[in-house]
């Protein structure tokens, strides 16, 4: 079935990249963009440790802004890493414990830790190294958020929703970096210290191949404070059936 509006809900397009990860056979440089293997951490500094349990955290991931290529602004800020208690497993980080998410500016000069640093803990599952390979797109929303123009036809609905899957190239619950959430559940609110409404940032789904499994096998939401006022103004949910 045709979808209705088409012109106009083209007019709702915005930049994302969708984010396929390639485990790694080398161990990947420290600064790049990548899911597991050994962060971006200065010399000074202290691997994170959980405010739940004690325990250290397991590194997830880590986004060099520079990687992505029509650029996403936070501020003064070029890097954003998270790390996340395994044990804990928060859902949300209203729950204030089990994770580590910070915006950082990174420079050539900075004396990264040795690599002889980091914790790793073997009994857990945590995600095999990945690089990432950004595919940039003109993402659409979801259809719930396109209901005047989509009608009440069912048909059309279901239209749309298979268009978009092609578009985020197979699923609406890609992982990618900007453009528009699909929700597993209800819309999150999430507000940052400063007062604003977080924006989006990105959705990442549970990777088989790459270890990477959020709960049960979820999505994870990434939000970020529109002004970026400091360097964890960052939230996340975990959303799954
Ligand atoms: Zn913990
Ligand atoms: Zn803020």
């Amino acid at each position: 079935m045709a979808i209705p509006n088409m012109a106009t809900i083209r007019a709702y397009r915005r930049p994302a990249y969708r984010m396929i990860l390639r485990p790694a056979e080398m161990p990947l440089d420290r600064t790049v963009t990548k899911f597991g293997g050994l962060p971006y951490l200065l010399q000074h500094e202290r691997w994170p440790v959980c405010r739940g349990c004690q325990r250290p955290m397991t590194f997830m991931f880590q986004t060099h802004l520079r990687d992505l290529p029509g650029g996403v602004r936070m501020g003064r800020y070029d890097f954003l890493t998270f790390y996340y208690c395994l044990d804990c497993a928060p859902r949300s980080s209203l729950e204030q414990k089990g994770f580590h998410l910070e915006l950082r500016r990174t420079s050539p000069q900075d004396e990264l830790q040795p690599a002889h640093f980091a914790f790793r803990r073997e009994e857990l599952t945590e995600p095999r190294e990945c690089a990432v390979v950004f595919r940039p797109f003109d993402d659409l929303p979801t259809g719930e958020m396109l209901a005047s123009f989509l009608g009440t036809d069912e048909g059309a609905y279901d239209s749309y929703m298979k268009y978009l899957e092609q578009v985020r190239g197979g699923s609406i619950f890609a992982s990618k970096i900007g453009g528009y959430p699909s929700w597993v559940d209800a819309e999150p609110t999430m507000r940052c210290q400063c007062g604003l409404a977080m924006k989006f940032f990105a959705q990442i789904s549970s990777e088989e191949q790459a270890n990477l499994l959020w709960g049960a096998g979820g999505v994870l939401y990434l939000f970020h404070c529109p002004h970026a006022c400091n360097p964890n103004a960052l939230s996340f949910v975990i959303q799954s059936e």
